[in-house]
């Protein structure tokens, strides 16, 4: 059984066939898929998802990228929409200073305002960051002092730092996700699945993007994520499953999603 913890299946890259691409991930053991949103629209289309399909979820909020598209009063519908039995999340929120597609300013400000609307709903988050490790992690100590949950604060997705930072994160209280790049020669990666332990760690397709090998340069979905797992147990030298089951515990406990896990852990 495995938990996909950020996939995008909104996207119009499956608006021809949606219905198979969850079918397959169902068939490939993926008991349940986070669909993420990056802006109004696309948060609404993760409820909407969430709504039709069993096994998705849906988190909600506004990407970096589209921080200077947050208008007056979508912080208010973004609330509003959070009153949905199926959103487990705010996300994706951070900086991205890699594309820098909204101002820096505009980006800090769409975060903090996002981080408090999560603290005031009780929800976890999902971090988004590139190329700006110092000022994330500024922003996140200081907010993570305030929060006061019994469950993980968030998660740290398709983490980009070393492991020494990852174990920073994990002392505030989230988790770290790994993505398709595991599976690239010399990737950073590497290092945080070796080093990360196996109850702070979740995985994620983040599809469309970021395809696991040997399917890279193919459009990427969810029922690949077993090749995410299969990777982290042999860089670490456990078995795949034991992955799988670890990861989807911790995504399960993160999200509060409504799911039994299969088997013992
Ligand atoms: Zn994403």
């Amino acid at each position: 059984m495995l938990v996909d913890s950020h996939a995008h299946i909104d996207a119009r890259l499956y608006h021809k066939d949606r219905d198979e691409v969850v079918a397959r991930a169902r068939k490939a053991g993926v008991a349940a898929v986070v669909n993420v949103g990056c802006d109004l629209g696309s948060s609404e289309a993760s409820v909407k998802l969430a709504q039709r399909y069993g096994e998705v979820f849906a988190a909600i909020g506004f990407h970096p990228h589209n921080a200077a598209k947050m208008m007056h009063g979508d912080l208010d519908k973004l609330a509003e929409l959070s009153q949905h039995p199926e959103v487990v999340a705010i996300g994706e929120i951070g900086l991205d200073f890699y594309r820098n597609l909204s101002p820096r300013e505009a980006q800090i400000e769409a975060f903090k305002e996002q981080l408090e609307l999560a603290e005031r709903l009780s929800l976890p988050v999902i971090i988004h960051c590139r190329n700006a490790q110092e000022e994330v992690l500024s922003i996140l100590t200081e907010w993570a002092g305030r929060a006061k949950r019994d469950r993980p604060l968030g998660v740290l997705h398709c983490f980009s730092g070393d492991a020494k930072l990852g174990h920073r994160y994990i002392e505030m209280g989230f988790l770290i996700s790994i993505a398709g790049p595991v599976t690239y020669p010399s990737s950073h990666a590497l290092e945080i699945a070796r080093d990360i332990p196996l109850e702070e760690l979740v995985i994620e397709t983040d599809c469309p993007f970021l395809t696991p090998h040997p399917r890279r340069g193919k459009r990427n979905e969810p029922s690949y994520l077993s090749l995410i797992a299969e990777k982290i147990g042999e860089i670490r030298g456990v078995p795949p499953d034991l992955v799988a089951e670890s990861t989807a515990k911790n995504a399960i406990r993160l999200f509060e999603l409504p799911i039994q896990l299969k088997g013992a852990l």
